[in-house]
């Protein structure tokens, strides 16, 4: 069966929800006390901004969690409302947060363990509930869960569905679809097990190499050396990169997708002339709007000038990461944390640096007055920001 058949199929299916169980307002109270915060809420109300002594916190515009996440949240504690008794899991994580993923581990929800990067389904049965993230998840594992029985919960983002329902449009009308995203992420795995022929390029500078493959430049060995593990099987260069259209992972850094994209329809123009280009090149809308939302606020926050800044999102979070990158870019001492607890004890932080591993920096606020700028990935829930705020305070008063 082809995907979109076991889509339709899927979606038909008793066992399959993805409009959650109509329970918001049962777990409204539950969701308020976990995730939200009083400070951040009166934070956005003045102007983003809060001074204490001879700190000043300087809020992103927009940051923390999108709607999707919202969504994916809720759903999940609707699930576990509605399936009181049922085991119920995920796959593997329903956001990358780890506060949202360790209340749902004290919801009594259990996570589906990964080895080596494959995920391991042995354990669950048919009538076992799994919730698939914001994420989404490969075509493969959702037939596997159907076929074992098990109630589907799918919070997939629409956003996310979006993209799936791109590359399956290239897929139908037979071109390749040029993923911009991480070859690993979850939901690159996804929208590659939903589209035909494709290829997943990181950045710019990959698809400029395609791009250059296109025009004659660079050799097959070379580009199936780069390539090798980020292409459907059987991808033939030659073959595959005359009829391109480009998608993305939705938490890339938009610029860069715009960049990727006109890359593209420059590459195509110049390769095959205007008459032709329409038979080469396809278009595409897939950005998600909170995801450029953040990153506008980002590019806003660090043209002011601040003494440093902390980017707050799970080390695994694409969308974090690229905040990070924004405030790198522009020269500013940043800081990627993933948990309050980083912050000290004493004036230490220890945070994951671009690309490296985790690093102590002591001392980490310097001496006299200080402006920091805050962000957070679409994953990070109020109260973890407003926990890192109120260290911030405590070791600005030591
Ligand atoms: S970042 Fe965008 S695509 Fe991802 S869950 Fe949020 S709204 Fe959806």
């Amino acid at each position: 069966m082809d995907t979109r058949a076991f889509k339709r199929s899927l979606h038909h299916s008793d066992r399959y929800n993805r409009r959650g169980f109509g329970l918001g307002d049962e777990v409204a109270g539950s969701l308020q006390t976990a995730y939200q915060s009083d400070l951040v809420a009166s934070l956005r109300t003045n102007g983003y901004e809060l001074r204490r002594g001879r700190l000043t916190v300087r809020l992103a515009e927009a940051f923390g969690f999108c709607w999707g996440v919202e969504r994916a949240v809720a759903m999940a504690y609707e699930t576990r409302r509605h399936y009181p008794s049922e085991r119920i899991w995920i796959t593997n994580e329903i956001i990358h947060n780890p506060s949202v993923n360790d209340h749902l581990r004290t919801m009594n929800v259990q996570f589906i363990p990964v080895e080596g990067g494959v995920k391991d389904f042995s354990e669950v049965e048919g009538g076992d509930v799994v919730i698939l993230p914001a994420f989404g998840a490969t075509v493969q594992e959702m037939q596997l869960l159907n076929e074992r029985g098990c109630h589907i919960v799918d919070t997939t983002c629409p956003w996310v569905s979006k993209v799936w329902n791109t590359v399956e449009k290239h897929k139908k009308q037979a071109f390749t679809s040029i993923i911009h995203g991480k070859v690993k992420h979850e939901e690159t795995l996804a929208t590659s097990s939903f589209a035909g022929t494709y290829l997943v390029v990181l950045d710019l500078a990959e698809a400029q190499l395609v791009s250059d493959y296109i025009l004659g430049k660079g050799s097959r060995e070379s580009f199936m050396a780069r390539f090798a593990s980020a292409c459907s099987p059987g991808f033939d260069p030659d073959r595959d990169l005359v009829r391109v259209g480009v998608a993305n992972q939705t938490t890339m850094l938009k610029s860069e997708t715009e960049d990727i994209g006109k890359l593209f329809e420059r590459t195509m123009l110049q390769r095959y002339g205007p008459a032709e280009l329409n038979d080469h090149f396809l278009a595409f809308n897939t950005i998600c709007d909170a995801t450029q939302e953040r990153q506008d606020a980002m590019f806003a926050l660090v043209d002011e000038p601040l003494d440093l800044m902390v980017v707050i999102g799970g080390y695994n979070s694409s969308n974090t990461t690229h905040l990070q990158e924004i405030a790198v870019s522009r020269g500013i001492r940043s800081f990627h944390i993933d948990t309050p607890e980083r912050i000290g004890p004493g004036n230490r932080i220890t945070h994951k640096p671009l690309g490296s591993d985790r690093e102590l920096e002591e001392p980490f606020l310097p001496a006299g007055t200080i402006r920091v700028g805050i962000t957070s990935g679409a994953s990070t829930p109020d109260r973890i920001v407003e926990a890192v705020i109120e260290r911030l305070i405590e070791l600005s008063e030591d």
